[in-house]
């Protein structure tokens, strides 16, 4: 009974799984895409439980452990760290996968084109589990975000690579000797270390949805070798849209795919980061900043991380409707990699019903600066860095900016005069035309629309 109806259980699944791909183009569709994802998934885990004779218990023991791990990290961890626990998830998903190429290794000997891609599978798999830690470890600060580089840094990374792959060759064509595939694992999992630490937190976005591309084709792999259709579709499905989010982004900062491929990017003078001169900077208070834009006929609000952490959004809409009712124009210019996930500044304003015809990408606002009166910088820092246009050893050197500083005056506001996530000083502080707001990005909004509204 249920091998007639499995196929079809499979075919909703795969349905469910491209509609969800599609609608979450799209703020507009995109809730409605998770839940129909969350429907395939669903049916593809209830259709292969009932497909396959195995140890039940095993299973149910297996989904209870990673439900009581999954659901509090994902109720508990804040958006601000979302970036993080996809990394950590990747790594999740690639251990599965290549734990169960091994054990396939081990049970089943395989040879010939099995053999090749469950070699694909296991490589993918390690390469994406150290890689996705080590991003986890960059990006929650528990190693440090610059690029780590030392001498013959590509002859390292693409010599063990190398050696891995002339060793599924050897498994492929002749029969493997004991010793080959415990050397394979440790190879693939250096690898995955050697990719990402060369590569600076700045860039880590692009890494990210590169793994997520590898995991996915490390799944399409792993239905090859247990013959499991749906595992193809899901993992193909997975690895075209990381590798086409990772090319989106990688033209967005201006990088070289195939460095990211190799982790050869963020090979740049460490020395750089790090520092902060003690510069004379303007400041202003929430009150001078109301009297600018009060006057401000045409005003571009510049989201960041800031903004997210301080969870400055609703407040940003209040002070969005004060100065649209007073006849100013506003507009958001929206960085694709400002915050810390794509499309995380988008997420926000939606969330504070700010239209979406407001949110304009870089490109199509850049060139409005100039004829603007105002930029208002909301935490954000490496984004509108003009150092990227100019400093050949910033570790952003290269990366498109909002072109915040060509505005007629610049108003900043954040905490102190610390760094963002690339550990660099800010030029566009200490231009002339610069005032910085110094607080909490809520408060100080909140400030700003208490004085454009009378003080009251
Ligand atoms: P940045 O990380 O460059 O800067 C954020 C700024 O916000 C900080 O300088 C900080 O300054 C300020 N800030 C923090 N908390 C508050 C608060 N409560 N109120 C006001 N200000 C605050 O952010 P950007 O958005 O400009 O750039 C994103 C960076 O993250 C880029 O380097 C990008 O490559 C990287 N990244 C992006 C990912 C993505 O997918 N979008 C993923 C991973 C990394 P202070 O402490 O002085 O307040």
């Amino acid at each position: 009974m249920i091998e007639t109806i499995l196929p079809v259980i499979y075919l909703l699944a795969s349905a469910g799984f491209i509609l969800a791909v599609k609608w979450m183009n799209h703020p507009a569709t995109a809730r409605r895409g998770v839940i129909i994802g969350e429907i395939g998934m669903v049916l593809a885990v209830v259709g292969t439980i009932l497909g396959v004779e195995a140890n039940y218990s095993l299973i149910f023991l297996g989904l209870g452990i990673g439900a009581a791990i999954g659901i509090p990290l994902a109720y508990k961890t804040p958006m601000t760290a979302v970036p993080q626990l996809t990394a950590l998830s990747h790594a999740f998903g690639a251990v599965a996968s290549a734990l169960i190429g091994t054990a396939e290794f081990y049970e089943k000997a395989p040879t010939g084109f099995t053999m090749a891609a469950l070699g694909t599978e296991t490589f993918l798999g390690f390469l994406t589990t150290t890689a996705s830690i080590i991003a986890f470890a960059k990006l929650q600060e528990l190693m440090p975000g610059r690029p780590l580089t030392y001498p013959g840094q590509n002859f390292m990374s693409l010599g063990t690579a190398a050696a891995a792959v002339i060793l599924v060759a050897m498994m492929v064509f002749g029969t493997p000797a004991p010793w080959m595939f415990p050397v394979f694992i440790a190879l693939s999992l250096a690898f995955g270390i050697l990719l990402v630490i060369p590569i600076g937190g700045a860039d880590m976005p692009t890494v990210i949805a590169l793994l997520n591309s590898y995991a996915g084709v490390a799944a399409a792999a792993m239905g090859f070798v247990l013959d499991n259709r749906l595992l193809i579709i899901a993992g193909a499905l997975n690895g075209a849209a990381g590798l086409i989010l990772s090319i989106i982004m990688c033209k967005a900062m201006n990088r070289s795919f195939f460095n990211v491929l190799f982790g050869a990017f963020g090979q740049v003078a460490a020395g750089a980061a790090g520092k902060v001169e003690a510069r004379p900077v303007r400041s202003a208070s929430p009150e001078d900043a109301a009297s600018i834009l009060e006057n401000a006929q045409s005003v571009i609000i510049i989201p960041g991380y800031g903004m997210a952490v301080a969870q400055a959004q609703h407040k940003v809409r209040e002070l969005y409707d004060i100065l649209t009712k007073k006849g100013c124009e506003v507009r958001f210019a929206i960085h694709p990699v400002a915050g810390r996930m794509p499309g995380h500044m988008n997420v926000l304003l939606a969330e504070a019903d700010i239209p979406y015809d407001k949110l304009l990408e870089m490109d199509e606002i850049n060139g409005d600066f100039p004829n603007t009166d105002v930029a208002l910088v909301i935490g954000a820092n490496d984004v509108v860095n003009p150092l990227a246009r100019t400093d050949k050893i910033s570790p952003i050197y290269g990366t498109p900016i909002l072109d915040a500083d060509k505005a007629r005056t610049v108003m900043v506001i954040k905490r102190s005069m610390g760094v963002g996530f690339a550990g660099i000083d800010n030029e566009l502080y200490y231009m002339p035309k610069t005032q910085m707001l110094f607080g909490d990005a809520k408060g100080f909004v909140a400030g700003i629309v208490k004085e454009l509204q009378g003080g009251h």
